[in-house]
């Protein structure tokens, strides 16, 4: 190494007003998702970037216009070091006409210490300030000994999970650093799976039969999809408020693990029975569970709920779990991550965050959903650790303090420097 830690911290404060330009610049490419297919050319600006550090480059299509951007840069003795992954999503969270933006979301404003425009907490600050992290590197002459993988991934904000991708593609490494908003705390997450629940009558009514399948004598086996639903929707709420009394999770508000009635469709018009209804639930689970044992658990309760019911019982409910995107099959899956506080990975990352940021590193556990999971999924240990405060993230006006996102950018640094210049036990 030619230049010592202090010295390459010291190159990030004196150097802070590129960082500042460089996520600028990336809020300046309109990555709204929805719509999404919107991100190439900011992807392939991310790739120049990262190609002018000595990266290697792997750039392919998830969808036609949402490429996901590998940068490799190989150790100098890999197979003796530890290797990271830093992971961030370049989509950003959709805009809707007439929000009240300053300068719009998408022409950033430098102002009073905070950068305001879309995205800039969730999440082009974190990528700002880990690209920036290679610059410093590059200009100093850094050589790591390990391996470090630079990813930005797209579809994040609708379920399209770019970083399973990543994963898929084979990707892997000693640890992953999601660099989403996390307000500078090392945290998991508690996973979500979204699900269809669809009632459908094997036949279909004229509303003029009702009287003759609700009344003594009627003698039409029948029933409205819609009420059939209803009593799904009770049994969901019954076993909501269940989890809520015997689960928990350290670090987790008690009841977060909750069951959301979000849409619902269903009946033709007002001159049928309801024949078909959907609903799309949000199943939200603690860091310790998988999405299989929930689903199974909602499956069986239901069941239970429709063997009690004369009709549910010969036309059960039918379920659909998960996605691959909100806007082509309307499911998604977060899958949950679990921080290990005793991971030499997370260990070092809260001593840099100690020594660099002189705060008190903070373990927990994110109210919301990264691609986090996505790692744990892939058994590479992982934490999510970036700028930006949630309460800004997807807000309008969306901003992130300059001080914090140097902060982050001088942890990550030095964590970098450290982890991958670690031998592997
Ligand atoms: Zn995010």
């Amino acid at each position: 190494m030619t230049a010592d830690l202090d010295q390459l911290l010291a190159a990030v404060e004196a150097r802070q007003g590129e960082i500042v330009d460089l996520l600028c610049r990336l809020v300046s490419f309109e990555t709204p998702a929805p719509p999404a297919r919107n991100t190439a050319e900011a992807q392939q600006f991310v790739a120049q970037y990262l190609r002018e550090l000595g990266a290697e480059i792997d750039i392919w299509d998830v969808h036609p216009g949402d490429p996901n951007v590998v940068g490799i840069l190989r150790g100098s003795d890999a197979g003796a070091h530890h290797s990271l992954i830093i992971n961030g999503h370049v989509d950003v969270a959709a805009v809707e006409p007439g929000e009240a933006w300053e300068t719009g979301p998408f022409r950033p404003i430098v102002r009073d210490g905070v950068i305001i425009g879309r995205g800039t907490a969730d999440m082009k600050g974190g990528l700002a300030g880990a690209l920036f992290v290679l610059r410093i590197m590059a200009d100093h002459g850094v050589a790591l000994p390990g391996d470090l993988i630079f990813q930005s991934v797209i579809g994040e904000e609708v379920g399209e999970a770019g970083t399973l991708q990543c994963c898929e593609r084979g990707y892997t490494a000693d640890m992953a650093v999601v660099v989403d908003t996390s307000d500078l705390h090392i945290q998991g997450q508690g996973g979500v799976i979204t699900g269809w629940i669809t009632v459908k009558s094997p036949q279909t009514f004229h509303d003029g039969t009702r009287g003759h399948m609700i009344h003594a004598g009627g003698g039409v086996f029948g029933a409205s999809a819609i009420e059939k639903m209803a009593k799904i929707i009770q049994g969901l709420g019954e076993l909501e408020r269940h989890w809520a009394v015997t689960k928990q999770y350290p670090g987790c508000p008690l009841g977060s693990t909750t069951i959301n009635p979000a849409v619902i469709e269903g009946g033709r018009h007002a001159a049928f029975i309801a024949d078909e209804c959907r609903l799309w639930i949000t199943v939200h689970y603690y860091p310790n569970e998988n999405f299989a044992d929930v689903i199974r658990e909602i499956e069986e309760h239901i069941g239970g709920v429709a063997s009690g019911d004369p009709w549910l019982r010969v036309n059960p409910p039918t379920f659909v779990w998960g996605g691959t995107s909100m806007i082509i099959d309307r499911g998604e899956i977060f899958p949950a991550l679990e921080v290990d506080p005793a991971h030499p990975g997370t260990i070092l990352l809260a001593t840099m965050h100690e020594r660099v940021a002189a705060q008190k590193a903070i373990v927990d556990v994110s109210p919301t959903v990264t691609d986090g999971g996505w790692f744990g999924d892939a058994g590479i240990p992982a934490v999510i650790y970036g700028p930006g405060e949630l309460r800004h993230a997807h807000s309008v006006n969306e901003q992130v303090s300059i001080d914090q996102l140097v902060t982050f950018t001088k942890v990550l640094l030095a964590f970098v420097l450290n982890w991958t210049s670690t031998r592997k036990q």
